[in-house]
């Protein structure tokens, strides 16, 4: 099973990434688990016709502690079984708490066994990957670490700040960072901006991801791009997202 994990700051384009992912690798015949691990709980939304699932968090705050892999893990488009770890109501308690308790009633569940899934794929908010946020790039979770950035200078902050996480954590034998997912925004300078980046904190641009407005009518249906433009050609390049990382 592959586990990855994919950062970047609010707002960059990682839920949109990351659901086109899982719905590309649905389509190579992968069986995939995506995780939202967002207070806001959208990750999985455009693989649920817009709607939003149950989080962790909620259902054990309505029915207790005694729930089962049924009540938090919803099958969407294609199959994609769909999680989302919840978190409190903004402002209150740290949010981080939500995703160390969604991972630890999915380990305890045993939800990985049950569902054997090819790859599971962590959705993260973390500008700065503190407590809870760093949890999916433990070991036991993610091993692979993906930031989405853009050419925008806070993007490219936010990138800085978790890749020096991923760093510090690799000398423990934490998952390793394989690289940038350049979202563009068309800034100007936008790819020499981001290879500047990539040189300084020694990574690479993994894959480009265009601007393209199929990404906003596919979301206005609540679908994905694979989803309601199969045929296009952003569908193509979040299909060929999903094979390089299959390759590693
Ligand atoms: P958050 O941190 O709030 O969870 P996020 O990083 O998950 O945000 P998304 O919700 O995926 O960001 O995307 C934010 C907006 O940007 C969405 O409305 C989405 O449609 C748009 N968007 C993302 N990527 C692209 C793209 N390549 N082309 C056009 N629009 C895009
Ligand atoms: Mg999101």
């Amino acid at each position: 099973m592959k586990k990855i994990a994919i950062y970047g700051k609010g707002g960059i384009g990682k839920s949109t990434t990351v659901s086109n992912l899982s719905a590309a690798l649905s389509h190579l015949g992968y069986k995939v688990m995506q995780v939202g691990c967002d207070p806001k709980a959208d990750s999985t939304k455009n693989l649920m016709k817009g709607a939003f699932i149950p989080t962790v968090l909620n259902v054990l705050r309505d029915q207790g502690d005694d729930i089962g892999l049924e009540d938090i893990v919803f099958k969407g488009y294609n199959d994609v079984l769909c999680v989302e770890a919840g978190g409190p109501t903004p402002g209150i308690g740290c949010a981080g708490r939500g995703i160390i308790t969604a991972f630890e009633k999915l380990e305890e569940l045993e939800a990985f066994e049950e569902y054997q899934p090819d790859i599971v794929i962590y959705d993260v908010l973390g500008d700065v990957v503190c407590g809870g946020f760093a949890m999916p790039i433990r070991n036991q979770y993610a091993n692979e670490v993906y930031i989405v950035t853009s050419g925008e200078m806070m993007s490219m902050y936010a990138a800085s700040n978790i890749s020096r996480a991923v760093m510090q954590f690799k000398s423990r034998g934490y998952a390793e960072l394989k690289g940038l997912i350049l979202n563009a925004k068309n800034v100007e300078n936008e790819s020499a901006l981001v290879d500047k980046l990539c040189e300084e904190i020694d990574t690479n641009v993994f894959h480009y991801i265009p601007r393209n407005p199929l990404v906003q009518e596919a979301e206005n249906s609540g679908k994905t791009v694979i989803e309601a433009f199969e045929d296009s050609e952003m569908a193509q390049i979040y299909m060929d997202l999903a094979k390089k990382i299959m390759e590693g």
